[in-house]
């Protein structure tokens, strides 16, 4: 208390010196007394100095001490006053406690009373400095989460980098600034295939991939570019260029880029590869206002993911009128399921040996109202992308596996029944148990099951790749690496996945009797594959030359137009109907 005391700060403001004497012996022992003669001449002190306590007598000649205390408070509103006059009369005890007095001495004073109203006054001081602390800290906390409440507002919380609603600030206000000889580029940066890692990883490495990429991005791109992330696995970057040089500089940052993604992001140990798709849009050729830029640059992505990915397009004119098609395909696409507009159609597979029909393959197909039948080529990718192709490559499953046991309970035999499976329904975690349900529902032997997949559905992780493959086989089904040969699958990776037959893909059948090449290269598949006690099925075979090939360099099975197109269910059963012609034996009678 007493060093508490030492450093309290006392001004004795009184006329009479001897009052302020006697005040001032009184106090100095404990406080650091100050003496003033005036009103006049304490303010001019308390502009330099400042008082925890001020005792002022109310009479000083010029200057009253009412008059004064309004600016002592003025200036230091936690200063506590107290008056001493010889007036007793209880207006001015009023008056002073009204103009901020905290106490109020009448003279001639008991010495003994002085002090215990200066120590009131002092732990009132105190108590107002505790409560100044206690706001002063509520105003920082408060300013603090404001800004943070700012940032995050501003900021996307994965990265921290700017998000959707700052980037789009600072691209207007980059157009309104933006000099005559400056140009603005807005471009849409994708991870392409970011969906299957974050499918196959997890969300949490998706994430860390999401967090690695943007400090690449950060790093590669110079310190004036706006870096932002949208959503998912899209950013957004807008630069400004010299007017002259622009196309020229946006393609060398874009080689920037892609240099900067040849390197492997380490995620956990997987090492993982990623590209990026890019698209641009130019600031003012491609629009003046940052909607259109926006727009546009999206177009373009579209446009760059549409190829493949791995690439990069500046917007063009029609860009949008596709983006809107496609739009619009993606919507229809989802009633058609609603309004089951989709069916399955069957191409049988042979046996090369014996020319018998030994199985099919169930190929989905779209009957458009207007348009007839759609492709699978031309809805399928888009399925892909928008996830559709969860719910139809299920709804596939179910109705092919369905009438294989129809037609099996109709004794058309026991023909294998192959079912296409999407990258996207492959890397499903639920697949094997979705597999198991229908396959008891429709009541199909799960050895007549065969799921066709792509090299480039599992090429992404290997040991996740081997683990879904083994969790299918272990339902009792069998796999099939469909197209073999367009992706890039190395030969030492086929022997480590748990697979029972390859497809060679029909582009080296076209070829198979005209080009040596190709023949050298089927015969190569096929060594290969029964070495690895794998079959082999021939795809897209047309001409007896092709099937008469095939089967001098070993091929097990084929299916082709040669023999029959897919055909819808009833047409089908038709053909097993006349089992006579569900066999190869007439033209190919003689050849084992
Ligand atoms: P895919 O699995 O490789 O199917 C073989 C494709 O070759 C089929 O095309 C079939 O009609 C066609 N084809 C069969 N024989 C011949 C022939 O002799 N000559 C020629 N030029 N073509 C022949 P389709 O039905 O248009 O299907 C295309 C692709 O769409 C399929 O290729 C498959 O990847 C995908 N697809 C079809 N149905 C489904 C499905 O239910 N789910 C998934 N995920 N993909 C499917
Ligand atoms: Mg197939
Ligand atoms: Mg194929």
């Amino acid at each position: 208390m007493d060093a508490e005391n030492a450093r309290t700060r006392i001004l004795i403001v009184d006329d009479e010196q001897e009052v302020r004497s006697v005040l001032c012996s009184a106090l100095c022992d404990k406080y650091l007394c100050t003496e003033s003669g005036s009103a006049e001449d304490a303010l001019s002190l308390l502009q330099v100095e400042t008082f925890d306590l001020v005792i002022s007598d109310i009479n000083l000649g010029g200057m009253s001490g009412f008059e004064m205390i309004p600016h002592v408070l003025a200036s230091a509103p936690d200063t506590v006053v107290v008056m001493i006059s010889g007036q007793d009369m209880i207006e001015s005890a009023i008056e002073a406690l009204r103009l901020g007095v905290f106490d109020y001495i009448v003279k001639p004073f008991d010495l003994l009373h002085v002090e215990a109203a200066i120590e009131r006054a002092i732990t009132h001081h105190s108590l107002l400095q505790t409560k100044r602390r206690h706001e002063n800290h509520l105003e920082d906390m408060v300013k603090q989460s404001t800004a943070e409440l700012n940032h995050q507002a501003l900021h996307d919380a994965l990265t921290d980098l700017p998000n959707r609603v700052l980037f789009e600030d600072r691209l207007r206000q980059a157009l309104a600034h933006s000099e005559r000889r400056k140009n603005v580029a807005m471009i849409f940066l994708s991870l392409d295939r970011f969906k299957k890692v974050d499918d196959t990883l997890g969300h949490q490495l998706g994430n860390c991939l999401l967090r690695d990429a943007a400090k690449r991005l950060t790093s590669t791109l110079h310190k004036d570019a706006t870096i932002a992330r949208f959503e998912g696995d899209e950013f957004a970057l807008l630069l400004t260029y010299a007017a002259d040089s622009e196309i020229e500089a946006v393609i060398h940052t874009v080689h920037e880029i892609s240099e900067a993604f040849k390197v492997p992001f380490v995620l956990d140990d997987h090492e993982v590869f990623v590209t990026t798709s890019i698209g641009i849009s130019l600031y003012p050729d491609d629009g003046t206002d940052a909607a259109t830029l926006l727009k546009n640059a999206g177009a373009a992505l579209y446009r760059a993911k549409e190829k493949g990915g791995n690439n990069y397009q500046f917007y063009t004119a029609d860009m949008n009128v596709k983006a809107l098609k496609r739009l619009r395909l993606e919507g229809k696409l989802r009633r058609a399921l609603e309004r089951s507009e989709f069916e399955v159609h069957y191409q049988p597979q042979l046996d090369v040996r014996s020319g018998k029909v030994v199985g099919m393959e169930a190929l989905v197909r779209w009957r458009h109202p207007e348009q007839g039948l759609i492709s699978p080529i031309e809805f399928i990718p888009l399925a892909e992308d928008t996830g559709l192709i969860v719910s139809l490559g299920e709804w596939v499953l179910y109705t092919a596996c369905a009438q294989s046991k129809k037609w099996q309970e109709e004794g058309f035999g026991q023909l294998s029944l192959a079912v296409n499976l999407s990258a996207r329904q492959f890397h499903q975690s639920d697949l094997p148990s979705v597999i198991a349900r229908i396959l008891r529902e429709t009541g199909l032997d799960p050895h007549f099951l065969e799921l066709e997949l792509t090299e480039s559905s599992i090429m992404v992780n290997t040991e996740v790749t081997i683990q879904a493959l083994s969790d299918i086989k272990s339902i009792g089904v069998r796999v099939a690496l469909d197209d073999f040969g367009t992706g890039y699958s190395s030969l030492g990776y086929l022997k480590r996945l748990p697979i029972d037959v390859l497809k060679i893909d029909s582009s080296f059948v076209r070829d198979v009797t005209s080009n040596p090449d190709d023949a050298a290269l089927v015969l190569a598949i096929i060594t290969l594959a029964h070495n690895l006690r794998l079959l082999v099925t021939a795809e897209g075979v047309e001409t007896v030359e092709q099937l008469e090939l095939l089967a001098q360099l070993g091929c097990d099975m084929w299916q082709g137009y040669l023999f029959s197109k897919p055909l819808p269910a009833p047409a089908f059963r038709e053909f097993l109907t006349d089992r006579q012609h569900a066999n190869f034996e007439s033209t190919f009678a003689g050849f084992n």
